[in-house]
Protein backbone atom coordinates (compact mmCIF):
# COMPACT_ATOMS: atom_id res chain seq x y z
CA UNK A 1 0.00 0.00 0.00
CA UNK A 2 1.06 3.84 -0.89
CA UNK A 3 0.54 6.89 0.93
CA UNK A 4 2.04 10.37 0.76
CA UNK A 5 2.67 11.07 4.53
CA UNK A 6 2.45 8.03 7.07
CA UNK A 7 2.21 9.26 11.20
CA UNK A 8 3.01 6.87 13.69
CA UNK A 9 1.60 7.83 16.94
CA UNK A 10 -2.55 9.43 16.97
CA UNK A 11 -1.86 11.17 20.20
CA UNK A 12 -1.85 15.04 20.62
CA UNK A 13 0.82 15.94 17.95
CA UNK A 14 -0.33 12.90 15.24
CA UNK A 15 -3.96 14.15 15.16
CA UNK A 16 -3.25 17.75 14.63
CA UNK A 17 -0.63 16.98 11.72
CA UNK A 18 -2.71 14.55 10.23
CA UNK A 19 -5.14 17.73 9.75
CA UNK A 20 -2.87 19.98 8.10
CA UNK A 21 -0.71 17.92 6.48
CA UNK A 22 -2.98 17.57 2.72
CA UNK A 23 -4.19 14.31 0.95
CA UNK A 24 -3.16 10.96 1.20
CA UNK A 25 -2.34 10.87 5.02
CA UNK A 26 -2.53 7.52 7.23
CA UNK A 27 -1.86 7.74 11.23
CA UNK A 28 -1.22 4.63 12.78
CA UNK A 29 -1.34 3.88 16.38
CA UNK A 30 -1.02 0.51 18.23
CA UNK A 31 -4.12 1.83 20.98
CA UNK A 32 -7.52 0.62 20.47
CA UNK A 33 -8.36 4.80 20.88
CA UNK A 34 -7.07 7.64 19.78
CA UNK A 35 -6.24 10.54 22.11
CA UNK A 36 -5.58 8.32 24.90
CA UNK A 37 -3.44 10.53 26.77
CA UNK A 38 -5.89 13.36 25.74
CA UNK A 39 -8.93 11.35 27.74
CA UNK A 40 -7.45 11.37 31.02
CA UNK A 41 -5.66 14.32 30.62
CA UNK A 42 -6.59 17.19 33.34
CA UNK A 43 -8.91 15.12 35.36
CA UNK A 44 -10.98 13.94 32.55
CA UNK A 45 -11.50 17.77 31.44
CA UNK A 46 -7.98 18.34 29.41
CA UNK A 47 -6.10 21.38 29.86
CA UNK A 48 -5.42 22.19 26.76
CA UNK A 49 -3.24 24.91 26.54
CA UNK A 50 -2.24 28.18 28.86
CA UNK A 51 -3.14 31.55 27.97
CA UNK A 52 0.10 32.83 28.60
CA UNK A 53 2.28 30.35 27.08
CA UNK A 54 5.46 31.59 25.48
CA UNK A 55 8.75 29.79 25.07
CA UNK A 56 10.03 30.38 28.44
CA UNK A 57 7.83 27.44 29.47
CA UNK A 58 9.80 25.12 27.43
CA UNK A 59 12.80 23.64 28.83
CA UNK A 60 14.98 22.49 26.54
CA UNK A 61 19.13 22.11 25.77
CA UNK A 62 18.02 24.84 22.85
CA UNK A 63 15.95 27.34 24.52
CA UNK A 64 15.12 29.24 21.58
CA UNK A 65 14.02 26.02 19.09
CA UNK A 66 10.43 26.28 20.34
CA UNK A 67 9.98 30.03 19.30
CA UNK A 68 9.06 29.38 15.91
CA UNK A 69 6.24 26.87 16.04
CA UNK A 70 4.58 28.75 19.50
CA UNK A 71 4.89 31.61 17.58
CA UNK A 72 3.14 30.14 13.90
CA UNK A 73 0.33 28.28 15.90
CA UNK A 74 -0.14 29.86 18.84
CA UNK A 75 -2.71 29.01 22.22
CA UNK A 76 -4.98 31.81 20.46
CA UNK A 77 -5.47 29.59 17.34
CA UNK A 78 -5.82 26.88 19.68
CA UNK A 79 -8.40 28.47 21.47
CA UNK A 80 -10.00 29.60 18.47
CA UNK A 81 -10.33 26.05 16.80
CA UNK A 82 -11.99 24.89 20.47
CA UNK A 83 -14.77 28.08 20.09
CA UNK A 84 -15.25 27.00 16.07
CA UNK A 85 -16.78 23.53 17.52
CA UNK A 86 -18.63 25.01 20.54
CA UNK A 87 -16.91 23.72 23.05
CA UNK A 88 -17.20 25.51 26.38
CA UNK A 89 -13.86 26.20 28.74
CA UNK A 90 -12.82 27.77 31.57
CA UNK A 91 -9.24 29.09 33.29
CA UNK A 92 -8.93 26.89 36.38
CA UNK A 93 -5.87 28.72 37.56
CA UNK A 94 -2.75 30.89 36.78
CA UNK A 95 -3.90 30.55 33.05
CA UNK A 96 -5.02 26.92 32.52
CA UNK A 97 -7.80 26.16 30.31
CA UNK A 98 -9.88 23.13 31.01
CA UNK A 99 -13.15 21.91 29.44
CA UNK A 100 -16.20 22.54 30.63
CA UNK A 101 -17.43 19.21 30.09
CA UNK A 102 -14.98 16.41 28.99
CA UNK A 103 -11.57 16.42 27.34
CA UNK A 104 -13.65 13.78 24.95
CA UNK A 105 -14.84 16.86 22.97
CA UNK A 106 -10.89 17.43 22.01
CA UNK A 107 -10.63 13.72 20.78
CA UNK A 108 -13.83 14.43 18.81
CA UNK A 109 -12.81 17.78 17.83
CA UNK A 110 -9.18 16.26 16.06
CA UNK A 111 -10.97 13.36 14.84
CA UNK A 112 -13.50 15.66 12.92
CA UNK A 113 -10.46 17.90 11.76
CA UNK A 114 -8.63 14.67 10.60
CA UNK A 115 -11.87 13.60 8.76
CA UNK A 116 -12.11 17.18 7.02
CA UNK A 117 -8.71 16.40 5.73
CA UNK A 118 -9.27 13.00 4.68
CA UNK A 119 -6.95 11.59 6.76
CA UNK A 120 -7.24 7.69 7.43
CA UNK A 121 -6.67 5.83 10.77
CA UNK A 122 -5.09 2.77 11.34
CA UNK A 123 -5.64 1.71 15.31
CA UNK A 124 -4.40 -1.31 16.74
CA UNK A 125 -1.23 -1.05 14.45
CA UNK A 126 2.03 -2.54 15.71
CA UNK A 127 5.10 -1.53 13.97
CA UNK A 128 7.26 -4.28 12.83
CA UNK A 129 10.37 -2.65 10.70
CA UNK A 130 11.00 0.55 9.27
CA UNK A 131 13.41 1.02 6.78
CA UNK A 132 14.60 3.90 4.41
CA UNK A 133 14.32 3.36 0.26
CA UNK A 134 14.66 5.57 -2.94
CA UNK A 135 10.96 6.56 -2.69
CA UNK A 136 11.16 7.07 1.18
CA UNK A 137 10.17 5.19 3.73
CA UNK A 138 9.04 1.11 3.87
CA UNK A 139 7.15 0.58 6.88
CA UNK A 140 6.18 -3.35 7.86
CA UNK A 141 2.84 -3.14 10.07
CA UNK A 142 0.74 -5.43 12.01
CA UNK A 143 -2.68 -4.87 11.54
CA UNK A 144 -5.12 -8.17 13.32
CA UNK A 145 -2.43 -10.74 12.97
CA UNK A 146 -1.74 -9.57 9.91
CA UNK A 147 1.24 -7.86 8.33
CA UNK A 148 1.25 -5.07 5.65
CA UNK A 149 3.75 -3.03 4.09
CA UNK A 150 3.91 0.71 3.11
CA UNK A 151 5.35 2.71 1.44
CA UNK A 152 5.35 6.25 2.33
CA UNK A 153 7.15 9.54 0.92
CA UNK A 154 7.29 11.00 4.15
CA UNK A 155 7.42 9.85 7.66
CA UNK A 156 6.37 11.29 10.36
CA UNK A 157 7.16 9.95 14.13
CA UNK A 158 4.60 11.34 16.94
CA UNK A 159 5.02 8.04 19.32
CA UNK A 160 5.66 10.17 22.06
CA UNK A 161 8.29 9.76 25.27
CA UNK A 162 8.22 6.83 27.89
CA UNK A 163 5.73 8.41 30.18
CA UNK A 164 2.97 6.30 31.78
CA UNK A 165 3.92 2.81 30.18
CA UNK A 166 0.21 1.55 31.33
CA UNK A 167 -1.09 4.07 28.51
CA UNK A 168 1.06 3.22 25.81
CA UNK A 169 4.16 4.94 25.86
CA UNK A 170 6.62 2.87 24.09
CA UNK A 171 9.95 4.99 23.35
CA UNK A 172 9.50 3.59 19.88
CA UNK A 173 10.60 7.38 18.60
CA UNK A 174 14.20 7.06 20.45
CA UNK A 175 14.90 3.60 18.54
CA UNK A 176 13.51 5.17 15.16
CA UNK A 177 16.21 8.34 15.80
CA UNK A 178 19.19 5.22 17.18
CA UNK A 179 18.38 3.96 13.61
CA UNK A 180 19.06 6.83 11.47
CA UNK A 181 21.70 8.24 13.73
CA UNK A 182 19.56 10.86 14.85
CA UNK A 183 20.96 12.23 18.34
CA UNK A 184 18.88 11.83 21.45
CA UNK A 185 19.22 14.31 24.58
CA UNK A 186 18.58 11.09 27.51
CA UNK A 187 15.35 11.00 27.96
CA UNK A 188 14.09 11.01 31.67
CA UNK A 189 10.89 11.67 33.63
CA UNK A 190 9.45 15.14 34.20
CA UNK A 191 6.56 16.29 36.05
CA UNK A 192 7.01 13.62 38.66
CA UNK A 193 6.43 13.36 42.49
CA UNK A 194 9.49 12.75 44.40
CA UNK A 195 10.56 9.91 46.72
CA UNK A 196 12.37 9.45 49.69
CA UNK A 197 14.19 6.71 50.58
CA UNK A 198 13.17 6.53 54.66
CA UNK A 199 9.04 7.24 53.92
CA UNK A 200 9.24 9.72 56.31
CA UNK A 201 6.50 11.87 54.98
CA UNK A 202 4.26 8.83 55.34
CA UNK A 203 2.70 10.25 58.53
CA UNK A 204 1.95 13.44 56.21
CA UNK A 205 0.03 11.41 53.20
CA UNK A 206 -2.53 13.84 52.09
CA UNK A 207 -1.45 17.26 53.87
CA UNK A 208 -1.02 20.05 51.05
CA UNK A 209 0.09 23.36 51.75
CA UNK A 210 0.78 26.70 49.36
CA UNK A 211 4.67 26.46 49.32
CA UNK A 212 7.63 27.49 47.48
CA UNK A 213 9.85 24.66 46.26
CA UNK A 214 13.41 26.12 44.70
CA UNK A 215 16.06 23.73 43.54
CA UNK A 216 19.55 24.74 42.24
CA UNK A 217 17.72 26.11 39.12
CA UNK A 218 14.47 27.91 39.60
CA UNK A 219 11.17 27.65 42.17
CA UNK A 220 7.57 27.78 41.54
CA UNK A 221 5.25 28.92 43.93
CA UNK A 222 2.14 26.48 44.01
CA UNK A 223 0.72 23.90 46.10
CA UNK A 224 3.02 21.08 47.50
CA UNK A 225 1.09 17.36 48.59
CA UNK A 226 2.49 14.86 51.02
CA UNK A 227 2.03 11.09 49.89
CA UNK A 228 3.33 7.76 51.60
CA UNK A 229 6.10 8.06 48.77
CA UNK A 230 7.35 11.40 49.34
CA UNK A 231 6.10 15.22 47.87
CA UNK A 232 3.99 15.69 44.92
CA UNK A 233 1.27 18.79 43.85
CA UNK A 234 1.86 21.25 41.22
CA UNK A 235 4.87 23.07 42.86
CA UNK A 236 6.99 19.66 43.24
CA UNK A 237 6.03 18.40 39.57
CA UNK A 238 7.42 21.81 38.31
CA UNK A 239 10.35 21.53 40.08
CA UNK A 240 11.00 17.84 39.31
CA UNK A 241 11.77 18.63 35.71
CA UNK A 242 14.45 21.11 36.86
CA UNK A 243 15.71 19.00 39.89
CA UNK A 244 18.82 16.60 39.79
CA UNK A 245 19.69 13.15 41.62
CA UNK A 246 21.66 13.64 44.16
CA UNK A 247 20.02 17.14 44.88
CA UNK A 248 18.51 18.59 47.59
CA UNK A 249 15.33 21.30 47.34
CA UNK A 250 14.11 23.86 49.74
CA UNK A 251 10.04 24.04 50.40
CA UNK A 252 9.45 27.47 51.77
CA UNK A 253 5.97 26.75 54.19
CA UNK A 254 5.94 30.66 54.39
CA UNK A 255 5.77 31.63 50.66
CA UNK A 256 4.23 35.13 51.14
CA UNK A 257 6.54 35.89 53.85
CA UNK A 258 4.40 37.31 56.22
CA UNK A 259 4.87 34.29 58.80
CA UNK A 260 6.90 36.33 61.72
CA UNK A 261 4.30 39.12 61.17
CA UNK A 262 1.26 37.13 61.79
CA UNK A 263 2.87 35.19 64.90
CA UNK A 264 3.67 38.32 66.52
CA UNK A 265 0.44 39.32 66.38
CA UNK A 266 -1.27 36.22 68.05
CA UNK A 267 1.13 36.63 70.56
CA UNK A 268 -0.68 40.28 71.68
CA UNK A 269 -4.32 38.68 70.81
CA UNK A 270 -4.39 34.75 71.80
CA UNK A 271 -0.61 34.51 74.06
CA UNK A 272 -2.30 31.67 76.58
CA UNK A 273 -1.87 29.64 73.60
CA UNK A 274 0.20 26.29 72.65
CA UNK A 275 2.74 27.65 70.15
CA UNK A 276 1.76 24.62 67.96
CA UNK A 277 -1.79 25.76 68.32
CA UNK A 278 -1.17 28.90 67.06
CA UNK A 279 1.08 27.92 63.99
CA UNK A 280 -1.38 25.43 63.52
CA UNK A 281 -3.53 27.93 62.19
CA UNK A 282 -1.35 29.15 59.38
CA UNK A 283 -0.05 25.48 58.43
CA UNK A 284 -2.07 22.39 58.53
CA UNK A 285 -2.11 20.65 62.11
CA UNK A 286 -0.30 17.84 60.88
CA UNK A 287 2.57 19.39 59.52
CA UNK A 288 3.03 21.47 62.74
CA UNK A 289 2.83 18.15 64.75
CA UNK A 290 5.71 16.83 62.37
CA UNK A 291 8.02 19.24 62.81
CA UNK A 292 6.81 20.08 66.76
CA UNK A 293 9.99 17.62 67.74
CA UNK A 294 12.54 18.91 65.35
CA UNK A 295 11.80 22.42 66.07
CA UNK A 296 11.24 22.46 69.35
CA UNK A 297 7.66 23.67 69.11
CA UNK A 298 7.33 24.17 72.75
CA UNK A 299 5.54 26.63 75.45
CA UNK A 300 3.07 29.16 74.63
CA UNK A 301 3.20 32.14 72.20
CA UNK A 302 3.99 34.43 74.51
CA UNK A 303 6.77 32.63 75.89
CA UNK A 304 8.94 32.90 72.37
CA UNK A 305 10.95 36.32 71.59
CA UNK A 306 11.11 37.82 68.54
CA UNK A 307 14.23 36.03 67.51
CA UNK A 308 12.68 32.83 68.85
CA UNK A 309 9.51 33.62 66.49
CA UNK A 310 12.52 34.71 63.64
CA UNK A 311 13.87 31.50 64.24
CA UNK A 312 10.56 29.39 63.44
CA UNK A 313 9.88 31.26 60.46
CA UNK A 314 13.40 30.84 59.24
CA UNK A 315 13.63 27.34 59.20
CA UNK A 316 10.12 27.30 58.65
CA UNK A 317 10.89 28.95 55.14
CA UNK A 318 13.94 27.13 54.01
CA UNK A 319 13.15 23.54 54.97
CA UNK A 320 15.92 21.96 53.25
CA UNK A 321 14.91 17.80 51.93
CA UNK A 322 16.78 15.47 49.65
CA UNK A 323 14.68 13.19 47.54
CA UNK A 324 16.19 10.06 47.08
CA UNK A 325 14.30 9.88 43.43
CA UNK A 326 11.29 10.01 41.82
CA UNK A 327 7.77 7.98 41.17
CA UNK A 328 9.70 7.82 37.15
CA UNK A 329 8.01 7.33 34.39
CA UNK A 330 5.13 4.89 35.83
CA UNK A 331 3.31 8.43 36.95
CA UNK A 332 5.30 11.14 35.46
CA UNK A 333 3.07 13.17 33.19
CA UNK A 334 5.94 13.84 30.66
CA UNK A 335 9.60 12.75 29.27
CA UNK A 336 12.27 15.34 29.42
CA UNK A 337 14.99 15.22 26.54
CA UNK A 338 14.17 13.43 23.58
CA UNK A 339 15.51 14.01 19.86
CA UNK A 340 18.11 16.47 20.04
CA UNK A 341 16.93 19.85 18.09
CA UNK A 342 20.00 20.20 16.63
CA UNK A 343 19.28 17.27 14.44
CA UNK A 344 15.62 18.99 13.57
CA UNK A 345 14.43 21.84 11.40
CA UNK A 346 12.65 24.22 13.58
CA UNK A 347 10.57 25.58 10.99
CA UNK A 348 8.70 22.10 9.86
CA UNK A 349 10.55 19.68 12.47
CA UNK A 350 12.26 17.79 9.76
CA UNK A 351 15.51 15.82 10.16
CA UNK A 352 18.52 18.28 8.76
CA UNK A 353 20.42 14.58 7.76
CA UNK A 354 17.22 12.43 6.83
CA UNK A 355 14.53 14.12 4.40
CA UNK A 356 11.34 13.79 4.74
CA UNK A 357 11.40 12.33 8.37
CA UNK A 358 9.83 14.11 10.81
CA UNK A 359 9.75 13.98 14.87
CA UNK A 360 6.94 16.29 16.54
CA UNK A 361 5.35 16.52 20.29
CA UNK A 362 6.67 14.89 23.19
CA UNK A 363 9.23 12.97 21.74
CA UNK A 364 11.49 16.22 20.86
CA UNK A 365 13.49 17.48 23.57
CA UNK A 366 11.03 20.35 24.05
CA UNK A 367 8.97 19.92 27.54
CA UNK A 368 6.55 22.00 28.87
CA UNK A 369 5.54 23.26 32.56
CA UNK A 370 3.08 21.89 34.29
CA UNK A 371 -0.50 23.92 33.03
CA UNK A 372 -1.42 22.94 29.57
CA UNK A 373 2.09 24.10 27.77
CA UNK A 374 2.69 20.52 26.99
CA UNK A 375 -0.05 19.93 24.53
CA UNK A 376 0.23 23.59 23.58
CA UNK A 377 4.22 21.90 22.08
CA UNK A 378 2.13 18.81 20.28
CA UNK A 379 -0.54 21.39 18.52
CA UNK A 380 2.81 23.78 17.75
CA UNK A 381 4.73 21.35 16.55
CA UNK A 382 2.16 19.07 15.12
CA UNK A 383 0.60 22.31 13.09
CA UNK A 384 4.21 23.21 11.92
CA UNK A 385 5.09 19.77 10.40
CA UNK A 386 1.48 19.72 9.15
CA UNK A 387 1.92 22.38 7.33
CA UNK A 388 5.48 21.89 5.70
CA UNK A 389 4.03 18.52 4.41
CA UNK A 390 0.74 20.45 2.50
CA UNK A 391 3.28 22.80 1.32
CA UNK A 392 5.30 19.96 -0.71
C1 LIG B 1 -1.90 11.62 33.31
C2 LIG B 1 -1.45 12.70 32.36
C3 LIG B 1 -2.12 13.91 32.35
C4 LIG B 1 -1.69 14.94 31.51
N1 LIG B 1 -2.37 16.12 31.51
C5 LIG B 1 -1.97 17.12 30.69
C6 LIG B 1 -2.72 18.34 30.63
O1 LIG B 1 -3.80 18.47 31.23
N2 LIG B 1 -2.22 19.35 29.84
C7 LIG B 1 -1.07 19.19 29.09
O2 LIG B 1 -0.68 20.13 28.40
N3 LIG B 1 -0.39 18.03 29.10
C8 LIG B 1 -0.82 16.99 29.87
N4 LIG B 1 -0.13 15.81 29.85
C9 LIG B 1 1.00 15.66 28.92
C10 LIG B 1 0.43 15.37 27.51
O3 LIG B 1 -0.50 14.31 27.60
C11 LIG B 1 1.54 15.00 26.54
O4 LIG B 1 2.55 15.98 26.57
C12 LIG B 1 0.98 14.91 25.12
O5 LIG B 1 -0.02 13.91 25.07
C13 LIG B 1 2.08 14.58 24.12
O6 LIG B 1 1.49 14.44 22.85
P1 LIG B 1 2.14 13.46 21.78
O7 LIG B 1 1.17 13.42 20.65
O8 LIG B 1 3.53 13.83 21.51
O9 LIG B 1 2.18 12.04 22.49
P2 LIG B 1 0.98 11.13 22.99
O10 LIG B 1 -0.23 11.94 23.24
O11 LIG B 1 1.54 10.30 24.08
O12 LIG B 1 0.65 10.20 21.74
C14 LIG B 1 1.51 9.21 21.28
C15 LIG B 1 0.69 8.15 20.57
O13 LIG B 1 1.60 7.22 20.01
C16 LIG B 1 1.14 5.91 20.26
N5 LIG B 1 2.30 5.01 20.29
C17 LIG B 1 3.28 4.95 21.21
N6 LIG B 1 4.15 3.98 20.89
C18 LIG B 1 3.69 3.41 19.74
C19 LIG B 1 4.14 2.35 18.96
N7 LIG B 1 5.25 1.65 19.28
N8 LIG B 1 3.43 2.01 17.84
C20 LIG B 1 2.30 2.69 17.53
N9 LIG B 1 1.81 3.71 18.25
C21 LIG B 1 2.51 4.07 19.35
C22 LIG B 1 0.41 5.99 21.59
O14 LIG B 1 -0.53 4.96 21.71
C23 LIG B 1 -0.21 7.38 21.52
O15 LIG B 1 -1.52 7.35 20.98
C24 LIG B 1 -0.57 14.76 30.66
C25 LIG B 1 0.09 13.52 30.66
C26 LIG B 1 -0.35 12.51 31.49
C27 LIG B 1 0.38 11.19 31.45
Amino acid sequence: MNVETLIIGAGAAGMMCAAHAGNDVLVIDHAKAAGEKIRISGGGRCNFTNLYASPQNFISQNPHFAKSALKRYTQWDFIALVDQYGIKWHEKTLGQLFCDTTAKDIIAMLRAEMEKSGAKLWLQTDVKVISRNAEGFRVIVEKSGRSTTIQAQKLVVACGGKSIPKMGATGLAYQIASQFDIPVVAPRPGLVPLTFSDEKFKPLAGVAAPSRVTTARTSFDEAILFTHRGLSGPAVLQASSYWEEGEAITLNLDPSGTLLQKLQQDRSTQGRKALTSVLAQHLPTRLVEFLSADLNLSGNIADQSDRRLGEISAALSAWEVKPAGSEGYRTAEVTLGGIDTDALSSQTMMSKSVPNLYFIGECVDVTGWLGGYNFQWAWSSGWAAGKAIAAG
